[in-house]
């Protein structure tokens, strides 16, 4: 039909300016003009010159409409087809088309089905008319009349009903057939969704604030029908739950009061019995439309009765859930703090300077977020929360972008100015090691590997996320400021640039939040090995084990890595202070275990980590040299996980330090005990306050050689009190001065693997080291004649060490008389009564 429509159009285009109206008015003006159809219908020819002067169309020629029509017409006897309305009006025809009549309409011309209603049938012929007009037939006040010549019966009852009478009074807001069906667009609502009908039709007005307040009709209709079990159903897509229509009619719709509306009480069993056959009076009494929080004490028993179990129910929600998580917080926080007491040795991961800039960079993201959202969505439940004020949203998203750009700047002048950050940005460099990680894990992950990859200070993930956060940066700080200074941009920049800038901004956002929660939170917070969070944001540690697992290549001088020594032959192990200066000291100088945290300083971590102890000990050790003291040490290490912390220790093991490695303190230090003389206290408590986190150690500690006089004993006391940790006793050990001489007149050390033996002075056996074969020999000190002398100056500097803890009750003198094993007994009976009821955990 279109196709011969046009061709009739290609051939009007000749004619039609050559056509002039008075030429087809010298015939069509008469009167009497008919024709007869094929059907042998006579209908009038006649057109009325003045209704068309009259007309919307009063300037358009007869021929711009009847375009089919030729000069040579009516002699060549080719009737006038119908007018296609299309050629000036294409929007409307192509809705029709779509529309029930122009479905119909199709069906009509090709299959002969029953009529269809075309343009003219509404809009009328000669004399077509504005809508506007109170004459056109599709004026407001016409068109239930104009439609009711084919749907004569809807158009009566929409007449009679409450819609129509509003219209006949003129009210110009009350709904005519249009209203509700559209208007070329016309759709049969029969088979409408119960949604579509609720919300897109009836809720048009029925939802409108204005129109309610206006007709004083109930404002809250539509939205109680949603709340309802109807309206709940046509919500989650239910194409059988009532509609409006269902339970009011489609175009007899009356008030309730009134007898004739299928909601008047009486009707009521029948309206609902459509759906819910043998529904009683009683069932039918229930209200449809739900109003929980207007049904106060004013409505009926029932209602009253279900508001009153809302209002329980919701307090007991608030209630039970609220003391269910307060309860659940309180464990979550009692574990959390005992998991993080329990700790073991960690290591330094961030720095003050780098958490400052973490947490500044992470407040100011999440406030971003939430305003960003509640400028994107106003009404969200964020931007509630917000306080519904677009001033907070506004100027909290942007106060929050400068603090997020300043930060960006600070870390760039921080990883320009700064040896810290110098070498945190060389270490994010990404590499051609992280493309072979990615594929590695890849591999590991899918199962085509049976190990992951090894990662130094910064794994892929890591470089990933900080060169994303960089990255996010200088784009959201763009165009947020290309959007905040809308007039500047626009005065370099087309208009456009700022669409694009928000359309970046809020991808960006919404890609930079996602990556967050799935990428970051992953590693910091879900990753079991972590939860519930990984603390270096909060402390800058790290549990070493994790961090050796983790970054086993981490090589930086000063970040010691565990596995190395644990799995690298190197036999090496790194320490770290917090400023990061670094050394290298061989392994073969410390007894394999626990004491590396001890010995190196920094970072260095144990490789034994002390298992719960049975018995917390945090003891001071005093005795002479040679009254075993160091056996008795052992002993209590092996009986309680206390480690075994000696000062002389860390002297001679940083004795064995490269040289190049000592600091000029510790050699210093190493001077004085070369010398036979005790190191300046403030050296040995600088040492000492730097290595307080083994005082911490879950397992306890035992202090030997330290405190040595009473200026270290007060600092130590001030020490521990900060730290909350307080000492369990001081063991004194006590032998006479010759059983001394005698035991030391034993010893001897072997001059290779420097192990201690014991020989019998009257042995006449060469003295060869049991252990390696090595020659044995006897220190300078254990002669006779030195050990009287340090003896004497053991007493006189310890005897008002020892006045002191007497003092503070917690002097146990031991007798060191015996073999290492009655010696150990004693000292559990002397512990006994400090022990009880001190365990792990226990300060
Ligand atoms: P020790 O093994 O405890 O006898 O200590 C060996 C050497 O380290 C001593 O002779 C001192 O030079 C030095 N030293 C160890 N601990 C201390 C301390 N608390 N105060 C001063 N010097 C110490």
């Amino acid at each position: 039909m279109l196709t011969l429509a046009a061709g009739f159009l290609g051939a009007a285009a000749l004619t039609a300016a050559e056509i002039k109206n008075s030429d087809c008015l010298d015939c069509h003006s008469d009167k009497t003009l008919t024709s007869t159809n094929a059907a042998g219908v006579v209908r009038s020819m006649f057109a009325d010159a003045a209704i068309l002067a009259g007309s919307a169309h009063a300037k358009t020629t007869c021929a711009s409409c009847h375009a089919d029509l030729t000069s040579k017409h009516p002699d060549d006897n080719v009737a006038a087809l119908p007018v296609n309305c299309s050629h000036c009006h294409e929007k409307e025809s192509l809705s029709y088309g779509t529309s029930v009549h122009g479905v119909a309409r199709v069906d009509h011309v090709r299959n002969g089905a029953h009529a269809a209603p075309q343009c003219m049938d509404c809009h009328g012929t000669h004399g077509i008319l504005a809508a506007e007009l109170p004459a056109s037939p599709l004026h407001r006040s016409n068109l239930a009349k104009t439609c009711g010549q084919c749907h004569e019966q809807e158009s009566r009852d929409v007449l009679e009903s409450v819609h129509g009478k509003a219209l006949a009074a003129g009210r110009r807001d009350a709904p005519t057939c249009s209203d509700c069906h559209s208007e070329h667009n016309i759709k049969a609502l029969k088979n409408a969704s119960s949604l579509a009908i609720s919300q897109g039709t009836c809720g048009k007005c029925h939802a409108s604030e204005r129109l309610n307040t206006k007709y004083n009709l109930p404002p809250d209709r539509v939205k109680t029908f949603f709340a309802s079990y109807h309206g709940l159903a046509a919500q989650y897509g239910s194409t059988r739950a009532a509609n409006c229509g269902s339970c009011h009619g489609a175009h007899r719709i009356f008030p309730s009061t009134d007898p004739r509306s299928s909601i008047f009480v009486t009707n009521l069993s029948a309206t609902c019995g459509k759906c819910h056959p043998g529904a009683s009076a009683n069932f039918a009494q229930g209200k449809i439309h739900i109003d929980v929080e207007a049904a106060t004490a004013g409505g009926n028993l029932g209602e009253r009765i279900n508001w009153w179990v809302r209002k329980l129910y919701l307090g007991m929600i608030v209630t039970v859930i609220g003391l269910m998580a307060a309860h659940n917080a309180g464990i979550f926080l009692r574990k959390a703090a005992a998991r993080a007491r329990r700790g073991g040795p960690t290591v330094l991961r961030m720095d003050f300077s780098q958490r400052s800039q973490h947490f500044v960079l992470a407040f100011s993201f999440i406030i971003l977020a939430l305003t960003g959202f509640a400028l994107k969505f106003p009404d969200s439940w964020i931007a509630v929360l917000l306080g519904s004020n677009e001033g907070i949203r506004r100027w909290g998203h942007r106060i929050a972008g400068v603090v997020l750009l300043v930060t960006g700047v600070y870390h760039i002048g921080y990883v320009l100015t700064t040896r810290q950050g110098r070498s945190l940005i060389k270490d994010m460099m990404p590499n051609a090691k992280d493309a072979r990680d990615v594929a590695a894990n890849a591999r590991y992950l899918t199962g085509l590997a049976g190990t992951r990859p090894k990662f130094g200070r910064f794994g892929y993930a890591e470089k990933m996320e900080y060169w994303a956060v960089a990255w996010g940066t200088v784009i959201m700080g763009a165009t947020g400021l290309m959007i905040w200074f809308k007039l500047g941009t626009t005065h370099w920049l087309p208009r456009w640039s700022i669409d694009v800038a928000t359309t970046i901004h809020y991808y960006e956002a919404i890609l930079a939040c996602l990556a967050i929660l799935v990428w970051h939170f992953y590693h910091v917070i879900f990753d079991p090995e972590v939860y519930p969070l990984n603390r270096a944001c909060v402390d800058g540690r790290v549990p070493a084990e994790w961090y050796a697992e983790e970054h086993a290549l981490d090589r930086r001088p000063g970040n010691g890595s565990p596995a190395q020594s644990k799995h690298m032959n190197s036999i090496s192990m790194k320490r770290q202070n917090d400023n990061s200066s670094a050394t290298t000291v061989p392994l073969t100088s410390f007894k394999p275990g626990n004491r590396a945290a001890w010995l190196i300083g920094g970072n260095a971590i144990c490789d034994a980590v002390p298992a719960t102890p049975q018995h917390l000990c945090r003891l001071v050790l005093l005795g002479a040299p040679g009254v075993g003291k160091g056996t008795q040490a052992d002993l209590l290490h092996q009986w309680s996980g206390a480690c075994h912390l000696s000062t002389g220790d860390i002297f001679r093991a940083a004795k064995s330090l490269p040289p190049a490695e000592v600091t000029p303190a510790m050699q210093n230090a190493i001077g004085f005990m070369k010398r036979g003389e005790l190191v300046p206290d403030q050296t040995v408590l600088a040492i000492v306050t730097e290595r307080v986190r083994c005082l911490r150690c879950g397992g306890g500690y035992l202090l030997d050689g330290f405190p040595r006089t009473v200026a270290q004993a007060d600092a130590l006391e001030t020490l521990l009190k900060k730290e909350n940790l307080p000492l369990t006793a001081v063991l004194d050990y006590d032998l006479p001065v010759d059983q001394i001489v005698e035991r030391l007149a034993g010893r001897r050390v072997c001059s290779s693997c420097k192990g201690i033996t014991h020989v019998s002075g009257k042995s006449a056996a060469p003295e060869v080291c049991p252990h390696c074969g090595g020659k044995l020999i006897q220190r300078e000190d254990d002669r006779p004649e030195a050990v009287r002398v340090r003896m004497e100056a053991y007493h006189r500097s310890t005897s008002p060490l020892t006045e002191f803890y007497r003092q503070r009750g917690l002097l146990l003198t031991i007798s060191a008389e015996g073999t290492p094993a009655e010696i150990f007994q004693r000292t559990k009976d002397a512990l006994a009564s400090r022990l009880q009821g001190k365990t792990a955990g226990t300060r």
